[in-house]
């Protein structure tokens, strides 16, 4: 048992340690990126699913590094972790709102939403930078919809509050991304200026082959509905699910089965083609 001990010990040690090096690695290339103009932004549609019409897109940043394309869940963590994340993230709000106002005369009213990271999100000047990139584009507030996990707010929902009323009187979107994961109350999210859940793709993803999961979705839209505030589907990618949403009144939904997130030439001819 002692010798079976000490072999998970080092297999441990050993998958840690390349795990430190990685991390160091994307580190190191991180701080350059930004300089080297490394990152993009991908837009994924989001669709109204009594309309089947385009209402918005999610954008979601791609990193093209010298080592190749590096996946946000790979790179995010880390540049949260090194303070790099803030910078980034103005990066991803400037880049999100110049293209939300240049998109407004082609597809008028579209809302772009950007993901928040729990550490930008509570830097002290958060709010103002948000009004800055606002004026600085000249982008209306209801065209900009800010995206916060639900496990962000629940780390300190009393400042959490603090800030969403803020960027509420801003007078943009607010959604509860990833929702489902965490374990909020019902009561704490009902104070909350939210205007809109995201249901994690995880539930969403198998609707028609785990009936918890059908039950938890259809269970959010009510709940959701109940407060007042509308519901978006994320991992949509089936049409089955898409039905199964808008059975329940399930005002948006996002996936592969519309689309996958695309660079923004393509999302303007993905929309001049009638969204196909
Ligand atoms: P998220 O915010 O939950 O984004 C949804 C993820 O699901 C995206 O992965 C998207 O490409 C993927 N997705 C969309 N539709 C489908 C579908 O039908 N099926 C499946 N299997 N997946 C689908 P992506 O782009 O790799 O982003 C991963 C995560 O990285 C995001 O999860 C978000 O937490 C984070 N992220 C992405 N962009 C940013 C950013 O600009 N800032 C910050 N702070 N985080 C970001
Ligand atoms: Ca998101
Ligand atoms: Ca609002
Ligand atoms: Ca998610």
């Amino acid at each position: 048992a002692k010798n079976k001990g000490r072999a998970t010990y080092s297999f441990f040690n050993n998958t840690l340690k390349q795990n430190a090096e990685e991390s160091s690695r994307i580190e190191h290339l991180l701080r350059a990126a930004l300089v080297r103009n490394e990152f993009e932004l991908y837009y994924q549609p989001q669709i109204d699913l009594k309309t089947g019409n385009l209402v918005g897109a999610e954008a979601l940043i791609r990193w093209h590094s010298s080592e190749g394309m590096v996946s946000p869940d790979r790179f995010i963590p880390i540049a949260e972790k090194t303070g790099l994340i803030d910078p980034i993230t103005d990066w991803v709000m400037t880049t999100a709102c110049t293209q939300a106002k240049e998109w407004q005369s082609i597809i008028p009213g579209i809302r772009i939403a950007v993901n928040l990271s729990a550490v930008s999100f509570r830097q002290a000047d958060f709010v103002n930078k948000v009004s800055e990139v606002l004026e600085f584009t000249q982008v209306s507030p209801e065209c900009l919809e800010l995206e916060i996990t639900e496990t962000a707010i629940m780390a300190d929902f009393k400042e959490a509050d603090r800030i969403l009323n803020r960027l509420d009187e801003l007078g943009v979107n607010l959604a509860i991304d990833d929702f489902g994961m965490g374990y909020s109350s019902l009561s704490y999210l009902k104070r909350f200026p939210v205007d809109k859940l995201k249901i994690d793709k995880s539930f969403v993803m198998k609707l028609d082959q785990n009936p918890d999961d059908a039950a938890i979705t259809a269970a959010i839209i009510s709940m959701a509905h109940a407060m007042g505030t509308r519901v978006l589907a994320e991992g949509v990618e089936e049409k089955a699910h898409m039905l199964f949403l808008k059975e329940r009144g399930c005002e948006e939904a996002q996936g592969f089965y519309f689309a996958r997130p695309m660079p923004a030439e393509e999302f303007v001819k993905w929309c001049s083609q009638g969204g196909t």
